[in-house]
């Protein structure tokens, strides 16, 4: 069966709930489309507002994190039945800038991604390396690492259900979108990491995204790939072009 496109947008710290409102009545009919799920991913104090605005189109709100304890003495925290209580669907897991700026690791990004299941939100599991790392030819081994310890402890029938980002953290934000033979390339070693670990059926399954610096001119090339099952958008994501985005054929 054809994997179905999932196009997220990454809101990052940006937008007020007052913007949020307004930025989804903007986009709501621009993304409108039964070819893709379309998942708007927004700070925490923004989901509820999100969904409010949202209500009755195809947009879904996902966050942007989540911490992998049920509850208690975490301050500044989001708990995930917090997050499935207002009805949040998918959650962003160990973005490059969450990794790097708040010291998110292969084994923290593990335990969110189980926590994720557990409750039954689809995690969008980031990975992405490095340019020295690319530079050095180590792009592949580093991030089967990452796939490989997020994906401890899942089962297939989860693995079936999940996204991965695959968001090289040279080209996020910087415009510089990776070839789309790089991306291709990489997001195809994804999918037989995948298969490594579990087996076909589950490598077939699983939705592997592209993002870096994706635009409304390198969505096309980039969604037409046949490893590539959508993309994780940054900045372009909280712009009226998001809507060329997810309309991209
Ligand atoms: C991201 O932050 O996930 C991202 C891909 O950002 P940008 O599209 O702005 O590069």
């Amino acid at each position: 069966m054809a994997r179905k496109k999932i196009i997220a947008g990454n809101w990052k710290m940006n937008m007020t709930p007052s913007q949020t409102v307004e930025l989804i009545n903007t986009l709501k009919p621009l993304v409108a489309t039964e070819d893709a799920d379309v998942v708007f991913c927004v700070p925490a104090i923004d989901i509820i507002p999100a969904l409010e605005a949202s209500k009755g189109s195809n947009i879904e709100i996902g966050a942007e994190n989540m911490y992998y304890e049920e509850k208690g003495a975490y301050t500044g925290e989001i708990a995930p039945d917090m997050l499935t209580d207002v009805g949040v669907k998918y959650v962003i897991i160990g973005h490059s800038e969450r990794r790097e700026y708040f010291a998110e690791t292969n084994e923290t990004v593990n335990k969110k991604v189980l926590k994720a299941f557990e409750h039954g939100i689809t995690p969008i599991v980031c990975c992405g390396e490095t340019l020295t790392q690319r530079e050095q030819g180590v792009t592949m081994d580093f991030i089967r690492q990452q796939v490989k310890i997020a994906f401890l402890g899942v089962t297939a029938e989860q693995a079936k259900t999940a996204v991965i980002a695959y968001e090289p953290i040279w080209a996020i934000g910087t415009g510089k979108t990776a070839t789309t033979e790089q991306a291709q390339e990489v997001c195809c070693g994804i999918r037989k990491c995948i298969a490594e670990i579990y087996d076909e059926a589950t490598a077939e399954a699983i939705r592997i995204q592209y993002g870096g610096s994706v635009n409304d001119k390198t969505a096309p090339e980039l969604f037409a790939q046949p490893d590539i099952d959508g993309g994780l958008v940054g900045g372009a994501a909280l712009k009226p072009d998001f809507g060329k985005i997810v309309n991209w054929k």
